[in-house]
């Protein structure tokens, strides 16, 4: 019964980077929490690419950076491109934008297992109660409002526990999102498939850029090569919903002639042996992973990360929506027990700053992926970007893809397809007017409204975890809306 039921104030359900960053900031500010975790870690997960606010902007309000900094992981210092018919690849660099600091201008490739581990201890470590090989099945809803959760331990015995607030970080495979009402919805527009595996002794790319992550083009689909140490690659082929053949089947050879359909993976990979032991020993299918919630919270309950959406692997924002998503439910439980705000208000924030966030980069990674697809190919022409002078391009993409952290924008859900279609052709418009331009000018790229929306309130997170009340105060997002206290940890009410 509820009266002899354990008792937190919040239950994170997943121990994943959205789960381990929401509760060490939930437990830093001294309210008891508790996380159950259906794994022991370490464990083996996929999204190993990492973006710079992920690292120097939420993971630093966490307290975990100098751990990270500590690990050994490859450092990513930005993206090397090989797309359509030009032979040529090109780079960008998270370096460029002159509003990071260059001492925080990169990013990191992880293993997983590592990655997810150093964050949860972190979580512990700030005051937060761990359960491994707990299962979470079920939400206890009472009149209305979520007031804790049923989960079976390692012996199969079932236990309940209470909660002020129920989060649900428990992944893409989470069994509780749905009682938040709503539904998942697929996108029509991403429809991949991946398939992964991993290989000792790949190539590298020539210094400074060996840390990079690779992305390739091929007949099918494109590769992501991802150097996790100075001898292990991650790999995986991404190919469309219409080509499902081509990853079904024995993977080994779907995987060979994948491979085989693209000329720079298979250079890279010929002195390459694939590991054929422990978490990495076997290839992995993953389907079905573009959706996204159509209600983010109700009374006692919220999700985050992969529970609650996903776009693409495609320019890693897996992770930084993850641990975002994570910070905004922090702020608003945070500032709900404080007492500073309702839990409508503190959440409907926290909801309309998501959906932003997801919306900028939805529409982003479209543009690109819509472009290529109305040429009758799988990416963008590199016909066209790769006549811009290097530089430029480089400032652009990092513009776009490292400040991932932006609050700006909004995005309103009713005309979103429309609006969505107008973008892809006005950015599509965008990239040819850089290529007729004689000065190779990116100029007009940034005059498109995606690389505007994306741009706007760049690298807010990151520069708060920095410069806090230095930054000047945040403005409400719309009426009635709150804001960022200068920590960056808490909502206020916005100045009426
Ligand atoms: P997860 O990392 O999935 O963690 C959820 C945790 O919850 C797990 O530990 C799980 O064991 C636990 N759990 C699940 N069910 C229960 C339960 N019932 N009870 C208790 N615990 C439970 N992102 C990037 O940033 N970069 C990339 O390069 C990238 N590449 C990707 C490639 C592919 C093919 C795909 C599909 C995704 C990729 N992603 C990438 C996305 C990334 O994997 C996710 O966005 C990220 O892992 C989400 O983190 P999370 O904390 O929400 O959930």
């Amino acid at each position: 019964g509820a009266e002899s039921r354990e008792q937190f104030d919040v239950v994170v359900v997943g121990g994943g980077p959205g789960g381990s960053t929401l509760a060490s900031l939930v437990a830093m500010q001294g309210h008891r929490v508790l996380v159950l975790e259906k794994e022991t870690f370490p464990r083996y997960q996929i999204g190993e690419s990492l973006l710079p606010s992920t690292v120097h902007g939420v993971l630093k309000l966490t307290g975990v950076s100098e751990r990270l900094a500590a690990a050994g992981f490859t450092r990513k210092l930005g993206g090397t491109f090989r797309w359509g018919a030009n032979p040529e690849p090109w780079t960008f660099s998270f370096s460029v934008s002159p509003k990071i600091a260059s001492a925080t201008s990169f990013a990191y490739q992880v293993e997983r297992s590592k990655f997810d581990e150093i964050l949860l201890d972190n979580a512990a470590a700030k005051g937060a109660e761990v359960r491994f090989q707990v299962s979470v099945t079920d939400v206890i809803d009472e009149d209305g409002r979520v007031t804790g959760v049923t989960y079976t331990d390692a012996e199969g015995t079932g236990h309940e526990v209470g909660a002020r607030f129920v989060v649900d970080a428990s992944g893409n495979g989470s069994r509780i999102h749905k009682r938040v009402g709503g539904t998942r919805e697929y996108s029509e527009f991403f429809r991949s498939l991946a398939l992964f595996g991993y290989y000792e002794g790949g190539k590298r790319l020539p210094a400074p850029n060996s840390g990079n992550i690779l992305s390739a083009a091929g007949d099918d689909g494109w590769f992501w090569y991802i150097p996790l140490s100075p001898t292990l690659t991650s790999v995986g082929a991404v190919v469309r919903r219409e080509h499902a053949e081509k990853v079904q089947g024995d993977p080994e050879e779907a995987m060979r002639a994948l491979i085989d359909g693209c000329p720079l993976i298979k250079e890279y990979l010929a002195d390459a042996t694939r590991v054929t032991e422990g978490q990495y020993g076997q290839f992995r299918v993953r389907k079905d992973y573009s959706y996204h919630q159509t209600r983010f919270w109700r009374p006692g309950l919220v999700l985050i990360g992969d529970a609650a959406c996903f776009v693409d692997p495609v320019f890693s924002s897996g992770v930084h929506l993850a641990t975002y998503s994570a910070l905004l439910a922090s702020r608003s439980i945070n500032s709900i027990l404080k007492g500073l705000v309702t839990e409508e208000a503190a959440f409907t924030e926290f909801e309309a700053r998501y959906r932003r966030e997801y919306g900028v980069f939805y529409e982003f990674l479209m543009s690109f992926y819509d472009m290529h697809v109305d040429e009758g190919s799988y990416f963008w022409s590199a016909k066209k970007v790769t006549q811009n002078k290097h530089t430029e391009l480089e400032s652009f993409v990092e513009l776009v893809a490292g400040v991932s952290s932006s609050e700006g924008v909004l995005a309103g859900a009713e005309d979103a397809t429309l609006r969505l279609k107008a973008k892809s052709a006005e950015f599509s418009d965008a990239v040819d007017a850089v290529s007729a331009n004689s000065e190779g000018s990116m100029a007009p790229l940034f005059r498109s409204s995606a690389v505007q929306q994306a741009m706007q309130e760049g690298a807010q997170v990151q520069t708060r975890a920095f410069l806090g009340g230095d930054l000047g105060p945040d403005v409400p997002m719309f009426e009635g809306g709150l804001i960022t206290s200068d920590d960056g940890l808490l909502w206020l009410p916005g100045k009426a």
